[in-house]
């Protein structure tokens, strides 16, 4: 059979295919969903947002393999970010595939409601970070055209961690790492050496830390312990959802808890130093590859920012680093 375009569907190892999929996101362009097939069935792993492009792209890549989205017999989700999410979603209603999700997620799923706004607990974080104003602006965000409409709610099943799956002629490992979001898993298939990581380690960026519904009260906390367990657990190629899969988990695993290790004793130092308030720390820093002051910042990018500093200095509180006093504002002292 000759074909007049690329591949849509990557063969990239035994029984295992990248779907790239496009994003209609301002910073994230593209996710690698994934397909697992053997004779019989066909397993996606985190199939992307629901909008039609999208959408196309995957039936077509399907039928690169011979099948239909009939033909799909369940979804392994490992977070419930809309990129990842709400086309299992949409899929979960039209086909009655079923959907798979880290048992945690249901915190961020119960609570959803549009109503209370779209950030409503990083609105009150960044109040107790002390950037009051940024929280207004935030507070006064509405949906994008392409969040609009879109189902979310719990899946079939819910996966608890060392839960073995079978399927598509392999055997799945559910492994919980909490702190991107509270409930993300990544799926480990031991037989072919390749993890799904979702967003818990990408190859480039550093992934962000309890950006959900209900954060945790330390998702840092949980993520260095996610990060230490992919460090210390079996060298597989990562399969990430954004971004090259040339990485390995133990290696990127280590680099980004060098990372946070830096982080840390950054903003130490910044509170050592007499600075005291989340906002107050994040404003002393640069941000981006183009180290951007805070305030050139997007909005949301300075959300992200400062929520950042607000989960290391949180973190510090936890190991008694450094001493945490709740007021309208957080304040930080050292010990
Ligand atoms: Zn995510």
């Amino acid at each position: 059979m000759t074909r007049s375009h690329p591949n849509l569907a990557e063969a990239v190892t035994s029984g295992v295919f990248r779907i790239p999929l496009p994003l209609p996101l301002p910073d994230l362009t593209e996710i690698n969903s994934y397909a697992l097939v053997d004779d019989d069935s066909l397993i996606l792993v985190d199939p992307g947002w629901r909008e039609e492009t999208s959408e196309a792209i995957l039936v077509d890549a399907l039928a690169e393999l011979d099948r239909t989205p009939a033909d799909v017999s369940g979804m392994l989700i490992t977070h419930s970010h809309w990129d990842h999410y709400t086309l299992a979603m949409d899929w979960q209603q039209r086909y009655s595939i079923p959907v798979h999700l880290g048992h945690d997620e249901h915190h961020t799923i119960d609570a959803f409601d549009l109503n209370d706004g779209l950030h409503p607990q990083q609105v009150r974080l960044l109040r107790l970070a002390g950037a009051p104003e940024l929280a207004d602006t935030i507070d006064r965000l509405e949906l994008d055209d392409y969040e609009k409409d879109l189902r979310f709610g719990p899946p079939d099943h819910w996966l608890d961690h060392g839960q073995v799956l079978t399927g598509a002629d392999q055997r799945i490992e559910v492994h919980a790492t909490p702190g991107h979001t509270r409930g993300h898993v990544v799926y480990d298939l031991p037989g072919t050496g390749v993890t799904f990581t979702g967003d818990h380690l990408l190859p480039r960026i550093t992934p962000s830390i309890g950006f959900e519904r209900t954060p945790e009260p330390s998702p840092l906390t949980s993520y260095l312990g996610s990060l230490r367990a992919s460090a210390e657990g079996p060298s597989h190629r990562m399969l990430p959802a954004h971004g090259a899969l040339t990485a390995r988990t133990d290696v990127r695993a280590r680099e980004l808890l060098a990372h946070h290790d830096e982080r840390l004793t950054a903003i130490h130092d910044a509170v050592a130093a007499g600075a005291s308030t989340a906002a107050g720390i994040a404003g002393g820093m640069v941000w981006t590859r183009r180290n951007r002051a805070l305030s050139e910042l997007s909005p949301v990018h300075a959300m992200t920012a400062i929520l950042e500093v607000r989960a290391h200095l949180v973190h510090l509180a936890t190991q008694g680093r450094l001493t945490m006093t709740t007021g309208e504002v957080e304040s930080f002292h050292t010990s």
